[in-house]
């Protein structure tokens, strides 16, 4: 019998074609989805690290990355609502909502601020199936990654063995940096802090912090001068030192509020990717120095 010789360069070249195309639409589901995929898996975002995640405007080259995906993943609820248009534009039933390359991550999570009752546009740009922002609770992290896992398992199941024990190691890593960002935190429990948006229900909820007032007098509302005068007074005798915004914001009113009451402004990284960030675990580590850095007075 003949013998086929394989070239070499093809047994070392084989994963790239096999590789399994997933699409994110955050920059942390994409990390997510490659600690969890690792070699196995070309990952790509569709909104950019600088990009404020309210405002994510689609370009027609997303609808061509998404007609080539196998996987799609989103952090779902309102804020990737804009996905949908370029979904349907692509035409890739296989990553529809209810096939098997489809994944919304927020199945399972424990939604804060869940509207009751009539939303209606005097509320601002309230957050219509409650706050969208979990992945800034680490636990809800892991939540996110069993629901990546789920998927790549259905479109990849020849590999389920190896996601199985990426996500294992996910897990075990998130465990150990909550641990350490609780202790780091710990000294500031039930301290109040200013946030520029509700982008941090989830964040303040696991590490014990509150939140005394937000910059937006609603979601996506700019503030008047009067509330900007009543988070100021709020600030003063609560003896409040830190206001937290996401790296994508204007200082303007954050650096107004600091001069009148010698808080510190904390930007924090919003999305992996931002300012220097590599990794879901590197931007949670700078967002948790750096609050703990303002509380402190440092
Ligand atoms: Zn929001």
């Amino acid at each position: 019998m003949k013998q086929i010789l394989i070239p070499f360069w093809i047994l070392v070249t084989l994963p790239a074609w096999a590789q399994v195309r997933v699409v994110a639409t955050f920059t942390d589901l994409a990390d997510i989805t490659k600690q969890i995929g690792g070699n196995r898996v070309q990952v790509s975002s569709l909104a950019r690290p600088q990009d404020d995640f309210h405002l994510v405007t689609p370009r027609p080259s997303m609808a061509l990355e998404l007609s080539r995906a196998k996987l799609f993943v989103r952090v779902g609820m309102d804020l990737d609502l804009w996905a949908d248009d370029l979904l349907a534009a692509a035409r890739n039933a296989s990553i529809l909502r209810g096939a098997p390359g489809y994944v919304d991550c927020s199945v399972g999570v424990k939604k804060l601020e869940v509207p009751t009752g009539r939303v209606d546009p005097s509320m601002g740009d309230i957050h219509i199936y409650g706050n969208p922002h979990y992945l800034f609770d680490p636990v809800n992290a892991k939540i996110a990654a069993h629901n990546i896992l789920e998927g790549l398992k259905r479109v990849d199941p020849a590999n389920a063995q190896v996601y199985q024990q990426n996500y294992e190691a996910f897990v075990q890593q998130v465990d150990d940096h909550v641990k350490r960002w609780q202790q780091i935190l710990a000294p500031y429990r039930g301290t109040p802090v200013v946030v520029y948006h509700k982008s941090l229900p989830y964040f303040l909820q696991r590490f014990g912090l509150q939140e005394l007032a937000t910059v937006e007098p609603k979601p996506g509302i700019p503030p008047s001068p009067g509330h900007l005068r009543e988070v100021i007074a709020r600030m003063k005798s609560a003896n409040c030192r830190a206001i937290l915004l996401e790296h994508f914001r204007p200082r303007r009113f954050p650096d107004a509020i600091a001069r009148e009451t010698g808080a510190k402004v904390v930007v924090f990284p919003a999305a992996v990717g931002a300012e220097g960030t590599t990794s879901y675990f590197s931007m949670m580590d700078a967002m948790v120095n750096r609050v703990a850095s303002a509380l402190a007075g440092r």
